[in-house]
């Protein structure tokens, strides 16, 4: 198994000198005197420690033994898995990022995330247990009524309880529009919710003393499609009046899935037979409620990308450096040793160096779309709220999808550099790719981020989010045009921004005329812009480490190392958008003639 270190430098790069959090954090009020460098310096330690100590040595155990359903329908976690759910509990990481009224420490969402990456490189199935608790928390937190919170979000932010998310029924999962589960009003203000929801992350275990379900239904009579979708609070233990876990509620876990990775999170049929539930935010407006939810399990969900290219990285490196064959093409760099270790050799560097642009550009985007989110939250303007709001959306299907996409690259490539030992259980590499396989998949397939982004987010807008992005990065590239050394990075970059601008407009053109070019150029659309924005990202830590170095550092090797991954980024990554570029105008009818019943004969 390889093991978790986690990368304090990298993530101190990002936060203080990429992306300036301590300054971002003294510009918010509702931060300014909470989260001051002491203290974020002292969850950094603290929950580095955490993780590496408690969580990580748990990955492995969760991946062999699983989640066991009994057969009065609970679930038994992995052992240790309870033990250390409850040191993080006690230890308040819960309550980190959640407002000081319902128990929280009122620190920021970005911070919360920082934690989550390193909760998430140690141990991903782990970490999905309060990570579905979040989003549940600020769902309630967002479109709870007063008693609502008092009652369980209270519960939720101190970690005694935790969430999950309801969404997917046996027949449908992406187009939520067609689900069948039933709400029907009782006579005492509460519903009772009638159905199956499947793949439920969470839905059922031991960890916690009670379970809050928030589950999408259909009220009778309501609407068809997504406009008849409402939200509820269903909670396993029905609240007493003292806030303690009463009377059981009718919903149970019918089963939990067989499944190819993150074996320690159970994967739940929930069978809800007339449960009580309540009702959040308006009847009929569930989806738009739910997408508080969405939205904070899809930056989760990029960051289980970003988290598996770190985690790949770390066993892939210090196996490179170890492993011994064949000598270097130009003469033996071990003369001493039978053979020189594989990390001579460039097919090697070139995995490992994808990796590598993959695990820091994916931290990058991922803070990025988190600080964005802590100004959505507690930005002192509407203009500033509503600027941040602007860019988060645009992001989010782009860090989503890209960053799973490209993690699950990474793993690969992880695996491969251990040739046939990571293949083998033992080494934890396989692990990583069954693992990080399902990130492209849940909380909204590859195909559906670039959906969301190149028709809801770049079209509906008439390229104006696009135009927002693309505006920040012609500045960057403006303001360093006569910069010598970072010309290399600075030119492509300026010359994809302005095609990325000139795609958008020929994909919008075509699709007037036939919608389907939307969907036939949409996942290449995505991925170019993903290698885009980590292009712009790159592009910027690099200038980061050249004024590092220009200022005299003392840590000269580690901004060296800094440019030269940005340099790799851009003569081995970025070309890859020529790709997409050709391919996102190949034009629908290569993918539409052929007709049905000729696909096989
Ligand atoms: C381990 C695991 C954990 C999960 N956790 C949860 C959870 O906690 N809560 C929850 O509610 N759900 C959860 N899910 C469900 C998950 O979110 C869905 O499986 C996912 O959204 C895809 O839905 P689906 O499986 O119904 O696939 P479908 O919607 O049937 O999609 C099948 C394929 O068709 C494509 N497709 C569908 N529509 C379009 C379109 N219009 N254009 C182009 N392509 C399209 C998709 O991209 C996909 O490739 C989980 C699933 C798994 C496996």
């Amino acid at each position: 198994m390889p093991e978790y270190k986690a990368p304090l430098r990298e993530i101190k790069f990002v936060m203080n000198e990429l992306l300036d959090m301590p300054g971002h954090y003294a510009s918010i009020p509702a931060f300014a005197d909470v989260a001051t460098p002491d203290m974020v310096d002292a969850i950094l330690t603290e929950g580095a420690k955490f993780c590496e100590q408690e969580l990580a040595p748990l990955n492995r155990i969760g991946d062999i033994e699983g989640c066991t359903r009994n057969d009065d329908g609970s679930v038994t976690t992995p052992t240790g898995f309870k033990e250390a759910y409850a040191k993080f509990v006690e230890g308040g990481w819960p309550s980190l990022a959640h407002d000081v009224e319902h128990g929280g420490q009122g620190l920021p969402e970005s911070l919360g995330t920082v934690m989550s990456e390193m909760v998430g490189t140690s141990n991903w199935s782990w970490g999905m247990y309060p990570g579905l608790s979040h989003g549940a928390m600020n769902t309630i937190a967002l479109h709870g009524t007063h008693e609502q919170k008092e009652t369980y979000l209270t519960k939720l932010v101190s970690g005694e309880w935790t969430g999950t998310m309801c969404l997917t029924e046996s027949h449908c999962g992406s187009d939520l529009g067609i689900l069948k589960t039933k709400a029907e009003a009782n006579a005492d203000g509460s519903y009772a919710i009638t159905g199956s929801k499947i793949f439920i992350s969470a839905g059922e275990h031991d960890m916690s003393g009670n379970i809050v379900h928030i589950v999408l239904a259909r009220l009778p009579g309501a609407p068809e499609g997504t406009k008849g979708i409402s939200l509820f609070i269903v909670p396993k233990f029905l609240p007493n009046e003292d806030g303690t876990p009463g009377e059981r509620n009718t919903l149970i876990c019918g089963s939990i899935e067989h499944k190819m990775g993150i074996h320690g999170n159970a994967t739940c049929v929930m069978n809800f037979d007339g449960a009580k539930g309540w009702l959040i935010g308006p009847e009929n407006k569930g989806l738009n409620c739910m997408f508080t939810f969405m939205n904070t399990a899809r930056i989760g969900t990029a960051l289980q990308g970003a988290t598996a290219s770190e985690a790949s990285f770390q066993g892939a490196l210090a196996y490179a450096k170890d492993r011994l064959a064949m000598r270097s093409l130009t003469g033996p760099k071990a003369p001493e040793k039978a053979a020189d270790p594989i990390i001579v050799h460039p097919d090697v560097r070139r995995m490992l160096l994808t990796q590598k642009a993959f695990a820091e550009g994916g931290r990058a985007l991922v803070y990025l779309a988190a600080q964005q989110n802590d100004i959505v939250n507690k930005g002192e303007t509407e203009e500033q709220r509503k600027e941040a709001d602007e860019l988060l959306g645009f992001l989010t299907p782009i860090a989503k999808a890209f960053l799973t996409e490209s993690g699950l690259e990474s793993a690969n490539l992880g695996m491969q550099v251990f040739g046939g030992h990571g293949f083998i259980a033992e080494w934890g590499m396989e692990q990583i790719v069954r693992d990080t396989r399902i990130s492209t998949i849940y909380e909204g397939t590859t195909g559906i981020q670039a959906l969301d982004l190149l028709g809801r987010k770049v079209l509906m807008t008439q390229g104006a989010s696009l135009r927002n992005f693309t505006k920040m990065v012609h500045k960057f590239c403006q303001a360093e045009e006569g910069n010598e050394e970072l010309a290399a990075l600075v030119k492509p970059l300026a010359e994809v921004n302005k095609e990325w601008g000139d795609l958008t407009m020929k994909i919008g053109m075509t699709a007037m005329k036939n919608r389907d070019e939307v969907g036939a150029a949409s996942v290449d659309y995505l991925m170019y812009s993903g290698y885009a924005v980590l292009g712009y990202l790159w592009a910027r830590m690099a200038k980061v480490a050249q004024d590092a170095l220009a200022n005299g550092t003392t840590e000269e090797d580690y901004y060296k190392a800094k440019l030269t991954t940005a340099k790799f980024y851009f003569a081995r990554i970025l070309p890859r958008t020529k790709a997409h570029a050709a391919t996102m105008l190949a034009g629908a009818d290569s993918l539409m003639d052929l007709a049905e019943e000729h696909f096989a004969f």
